[in-house]
């Protein structure tokens, strides 16, 4: 046994607890785990989101450190919340179901249009290799950079552009989402979408219910599906934000 003198001894044990205190969830870490346990549930697996690895992304990723600290407290329910600049971030529900459409899988590369608060980047960067994520705002860009980055989201690169013009460099993609409404679909998307490839994108007049659509590539040709209706946010151009 080795004997410390009582200020040492006293020093060895406070910063034992220090150590202690710093892994283990804190009592409001694991309110927002069974909060998010229980919207997995009822809110996806309930209305039918079957893939295992979106599932666990969802309970994985902490929604309410991507909205304002006031929003906080709604974060699991089944709302889009403002997350500033007049955007918001999509419903649970939304996030999931676009992430199932695109088929993800571990090894692939998706581009996503619309970074947002960052929330649908990280949750991509759970069940894919990598995210090149596109935001036009600069604040949105940046402060999700910021977050992601924190966050330990080392597979997520945050570009603040046009998305219209997709991300060429590290294009053909495995897949890319789309999430804010479009009136149509950008050309340079479709082009920087992979032979086979899947693109998940609302489409329709501004300020109008959109459909969400999948769209295909196959053969070089893009065959289009409807798959729900949908609201977000306007596409923007840089020209006429
Ligand atoms: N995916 C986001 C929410 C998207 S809200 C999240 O998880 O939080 C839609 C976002 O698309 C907004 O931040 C908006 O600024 C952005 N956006 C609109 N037009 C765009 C464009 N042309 N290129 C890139 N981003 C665009």
């Amino acid at each position: 046994m080795i004997l410390l003198p009582t200020p040492l001894l006293l020093m060895f044990l406070l910063i034992s607890v220090g150590v202690q205190e710093k892994t283990r969830p804190t009592v409001q870490e694991n309110v927002y785990q069974q909060r998010r346990d229980a919207m997995v549930q009822r809110h996806l697996k309930d209305r039918g989101i079957k893939d295992e690895a979106v599932l666990q992304a969802m309970r994985t990723v902490e929604r309410h450190k991507f909205v304002p600290p006031e929003q906080a407290p709604l974060a699991y329910a089944d709302h889009p919340l403002p997350i500033g600049h007049g955007q918001t971030i999509s419903q649970p529900y939304i996030v999931a179901y676009m992430t199932e459409v695109i088929r993800p899988n571990a090894t692939m590369k998706v581009l996503e249009i619309g970074t947002g608060s960052g929330y649908q980047a990280a949750v991509l960067a759970e069940v894919v290799n990598k995210v090149y994520t596109v935001e036009i705002v600069p604040e949105h860009g940046e402060a999700a950079a910021g977050r992601l980055k924190e966050m330990g989201y080392d597979n997520v690169q945050v570009k603040v552009a046009d998305g219209y013009l997709g991300w060429e460099e590290h294009a053909p993609y495995d897949a890319i989402m789309v999430t804010a409404g479009a009136e149509a679909v950008p050309p340079p998307l479709l082009e920087q979408l992979k032979e086979g490839g899947r693109m998940v994108i609302p489409v329709g007049p501004r300020s109008m219910t959109q459909s969400l659509m999948l769209i295909e590539k196959k053969k070089g040709k893009a065959v289009y599906k409807d798959l729900i209706p949908v609201i977000f946010v306007p596409f923007t151009r840089s020209s006429k934000p």
